[in-house]
């Protein structure tokens, strides 16, 4: 086993142990008829990728689902960001602001289009936190990057403002917020841009994939070009582009899934509401709760603890009875190895705080209840 690589998903161990094991997550399948029913015309088509039919019927689908004028498809959640902020076209070394407690991916989207990200401190709901935004622009800030993290939604409208004020663009990622409504309108409406993945650990998964959510059809068009090599008819090459089409069995899972998603929903809100009883109690334990402003998905169950002793221990004793909770987000993406200290730096109190606090337990459609009150009775 290779120096520094994480052994503790080890399955084998765990069955020689007659252990169950409980997973942070673990993705949500359609029936298995129902996906072969979907698939089979494609043997018949031979058509695998390149925009076919379920690519299309998924784009249309999804966009009245989100309830989004105009949506796009891609092979996954980091390349919907990348190209994201690629279609913007920000002089190289222009900065970002975007916040720290975030999944890594947010963080190399940036760098990998040749800007800076320039971290923020979040607040109580885990989001970024507006009122420290103005004191980092300067002069190269050209657009602002909040994260909805664990579908907690991003204040809209103090974002709106300042962007609107300093004449910067906002890029939301979406990737926890996928089928939220916030005042009743789809979250995939908010920002210039707002990105969703369909990862298959995410409450909504086309195996692996992702979207971008748009708001006119040039931008639409822009975005194909840059996931399609810019080709647009067999001589024709208009614009530099990469390789990020969601293909046509992603897009089948995603039409299957999506007809199962209300039920999915609402067994994630019955584990949900099932841990919130059970914790609630416990006053040394903070739970996230939902804005009224919010109709969530419930995809995560985060819990701050007293200490960052006490997440410690917390996280061994579930493991030793083969519960796997995750530390996340824990490394702030700013503490990253590859990038620690490069940047900017800021005081991340809070976030810094939170990192070293926070759990998020197993969730999932299929969890069972006895299982819940199992992890609820060890923390
Ligand atoms: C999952 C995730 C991504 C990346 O999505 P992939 O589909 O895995 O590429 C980006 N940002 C956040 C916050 C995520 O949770």
């Amino acid at each position: 086993m290779k120096k520094g690589l994480d052994t503790s998903k080890n399955r084998f161990a765990s069955t020689v142990n007659q252990k169950k094991e409980i997973l942070v997550t673990r993705s949500s399948m359609p029936p298995i008829e129902e996906y072969i029913e979907m698939i089979r015309p494609l043997w018949d088509s031979h058509w695998l990728t390149n925009m076919g039919t379920y690519h299309k019927q998924l784009e249309q689908n999804l966009a009245a689902y989100l309830e989004t004028e105009y949506i796009s498809l891609t092979s996954n959640g980091h390349m919907a960001l990348e190209l994201s902020i690629q279609s913007m076209k920000f002089p190289a070394g222009s900065e970002i602001i975007t916040t720290p407690f975030t999944f890594i991916s947010t963080t190399h989207a940036i760098l990998r289009n040749g800007l800076i990200p320039i971290f923020c401190d979040i607040k109580e709901d885990y989001t970024i936190d507006e009122d420290k935004i103005e004191d980092l622009i300067t002069e190269n800030t050209v657009a602002i990057l909040p994260v909805h993290v664990y579908g907690n939604i991003c204040n809209i409208e103090k974002i709106h403002n300042i962007a609107y004020k300093y004449d910067l663009k906002v890029i939301y990622d979406a990737a926890h917020a996928f089928g939220e409504k916030y005042h009743g309108q789809g979250v995939g409406r908010f920002g210039d841009l707002s990105i969703f993945s369909f990862h298959a650990t995410k409450v909504y998964n086309t195996i692996e994939g992702g979207a971008i959510c748009c708001r006119d059809r040039k931008k639409w068009e822009e975005l194909y070009n840059l996931k399609n090599f810019g080709i647009r008819s067999e001589e024709l090459v208009v614009s530099v582009g990469a390789n990020a089409k969601m293909n046509e069995f992603q897009a089948a899972m995603g039409l299957c899934n999506l007809r199962h998603m209300e039920e999915e929903i609402e067994k994630r809100k019955i584990v949900w509401e099932h841990y919130s009883q059970l914790l609630k109690n416990r006053p040394e334990i903070r739970l996230n709760t939902y804005s009224q402003d919010i109709e969530p998905n419930y995809a995560y169950f985060p819990i701050l603890l007293e200490s960052e002793e006490k997440r410690k221990q917390t996280y061994a004793r579930l493991l030793e009875h083969g519960v796997h909770a995750r530390k996340y987000f824990y490394p702030l993406t700013s503490d990253a190895a590859c990038f620690k200290n490069k940047y900017r730096s800021v005081p991340l109190v809070k976030a810094r705080d939170y990192a070293s606090r926070v759990l998020v337990l197993p969730l999932y459609a299929d969890l069972e209840m006895a299982d819940v009150d199992r992890i609820a009775e060890l923390i």
